[in-house]
């Protein structure tokens, strides 16, 4: 299709990883949803997610499910967006597991839960140590199979399109695999002032300069929509070692900015403590927090524990780090001594695998060297409860949006969730132009198997503003008041409060 004209949807919704894949699911069946990928649809972080998706395993776990998220976020977590996350948790296990994500189960043939870091009790529903993939891989299945939704792969988001302070839709381009790489101002730019140094301060990176300028012989177009959803991941492109693709350049987050969008916490960036050290370029391979949840403990040159495994990422990591300065290396060992062998060989086999691949060592019988690298970015597009930011007829959802969940410093295994519970909340908004309850009525886990076709039909969300034109009512913006930077989004307070 010769896309020089442009396109028009009514929603654009850029990336595919679980938070742009579930809102398009979440979108009434009529909506004309064009969705973008600057890769392709496999290179999003959502596929690399290894140890699970925390829920709300019992009514017993709320207090504690609450207070391990705002300890790990070091009390800097908003405490609303947080209770709606996990008060939310079991719709979206539901909705997945409806969709065909296939969770371990125990002998009753119950969800099992494992535990990581920070987790003072199991509560993630996982998949072997290849959770991310299943999800998303099922989550894209059932994107395909509607045909309100098209995908563009190898399509990057340059700018947004901005008609009187309102967001009307983006201005995009294809791409190949070397200009993916590349932060998107670097793809609509002929000079090299490629990340606009003020964002580039505020996200306080170690940040280097991409010297080599494409030729831009990229043709921008614009995409109409009366509703864009920025959901373009994290920022771990721009970093030297991370275990983020390199296509995820923090995109949303810089072109936002540029024009005035609220942007928040830029310098909660989170490094996790084991990413498998190599000595190689490119993208570090994750060993899984669950390893240490599971009992791998970390040591020192000489063979010796220094350190409590399962303390918050960030204490993990400033003790990985200041060991390494004392023994003057630039790794430390995690060893599976301690983790069963079916344990290793059943939750663990993908970890197992790459290390073996990668240095030719076998979990099962020696430690492996890692060391601490960039994983994921707390901060981001400033959101309301639905998701809206600052800009009239912009949302934003996932690791690219700051709701307040995660605070100074993500508790494992929240943001598959945080991603999905606000993007489900974001769709609801532009769907109808109203919010859904902050806290809606807790559903069983593992509800009865509800027919597909029922999910996300205009008829189960059969409210007076279903009808599509909703989609261009201005009221899907109407609390919105400011469009400045540093203005906040004016917090949503919902009728209704049924927090238990
Ligand atoms: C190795 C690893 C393990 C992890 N393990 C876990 C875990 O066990 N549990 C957990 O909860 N979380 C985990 N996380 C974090 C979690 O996977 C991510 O935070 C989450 O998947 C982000 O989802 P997303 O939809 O926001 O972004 P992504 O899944 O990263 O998708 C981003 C999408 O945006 C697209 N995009 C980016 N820029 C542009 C642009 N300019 N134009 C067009 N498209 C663009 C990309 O192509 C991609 O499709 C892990 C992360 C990593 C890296």
């Amino acid at each position: 299709m010769d896309d020089s004209e442009g396109r028009d949807c009514d929603v654009v919704i850029v990336g595919c990883g679980v938070a742009g894949l579930y809102a398009a699911l979440n979108l009434p069946a009529s909506t004309r949803i064009l969705m973008l990928s600057k890769g392709s649809v496999e290179e999003c972080d959502s596929m690399l997610a290894q140890g699970g998706i925390c829920v709300l395993a019992n009514d017993a776990d709320y207090d504690a499910f609450l207070e391990d998220t705002l300890v790990a976020g070091h009390q800097e977590n908003d405490p609303t967006s947080v209770k709606v996350m996990i008060s939310a948790s079991r719709r979206v296990l539901n909705d997945l597991m409806d969709i065909g994500v296939a969770f371990e189960t125990n002998a009753r043939g119950e969800l099992a839960f494992t535990r990581e870091g920070a987790h003072s009790r199991p509560r993630i529903a996982y998949h072997a140590d290849t959770t991310g993939k299943e999800i998303t891989t099922k989550l894209l299945s059932a994107v395909r199979a509607r045909p309100n939704i098209q995908i563009l792969e190898h399509t990057a988001m340059v700018d947004l399109l901005v008609e009187n302070g309102r967001c009307t839709g983006v201005l995009a381009c294809a791409v190949d695999a070397h200009a993916a790489r590349l932060p998107s101002c670097a793809l609509r730019q002929t000079s090299h002032d490629l990340v606009p140094r003020e964002l580039r301060e505020a996200f306080s990176l170690a940040f280097e300069p991409v010297d080599a300028c494409p030729a831009t012989n990229f043709t921008p177009f614009p995409i109409r929509a009366n509703a864009s959803l920025l959901a373009a991941g994290g920022i771990g492109g721009l970093f030297t070692s991370s275990t983020n693709y390199p296509q995820l350049t923090g995109d949303a987050c810089l072109i936002a900015g540029e024009h005035g969008v609220a942007l928040k916490d830029l310098d909660h960036v989170q490094f996790h403590p084991t990413g498998l050290y190599t000595g190689k370029p490119g993208r570090t391979f994750l060993i899984s927090e669950s390893c240490r949840g599971e009992g791998a403990i970390l040591l020192n040159q000489a063979g010796e524990r220094f350190t409590n495994e399962l303390a918050p990422r960030d204490v993990v990591s400033a003790a990985i780090r200041k060991q390494m300065r004392q023994d003057g290396t630039d790794h430390v060992w995690l060893s599976f001594a301690p983790v069963d062998r079916d344990v290793i060989l059943n939750h663990f086999g993908t970890i197992r695998e790459q290390c073996l691949q990668e240095l030719g060592i076998d979990i099962l019988n020696e430690p492996v060297p890692v060391a601490p690298t960039q994983h994921y970015f707390m901060g981001g597009i400033q959101v309301d409860l639905d998701g809206a930011t600052s800009m009239p007829g912009l949302f934003a959802a996932g690791e690219t949006a700051c709701n307040g969940v995660h605070g100074a410093n993500r508790l494992a295994s929240n943001s598959l969730l945080e991603a999905m519970v606000w993007a489900r909340r974001a769709a609801y908004r532009i769907a109808h132009g109203s919010s859904l309850p902050a806290f809606e009525p807790r559903e069983p886990l593992g509800r009865p198997h509800a027919p597909q076709a029922a999910h996300n039909s205009d008829e189960t969300h059969a409210e007076p503003h279903s009808q599509p034109q909703a989609l261009h009512a201005p009221a899907a913006c109407s609390r919105m008041t400011s469009t400045s930077c540093g203005h906040l989004p004016q917090k949503h307070t919902s009728a209704n409060s049924s927090e238990e």
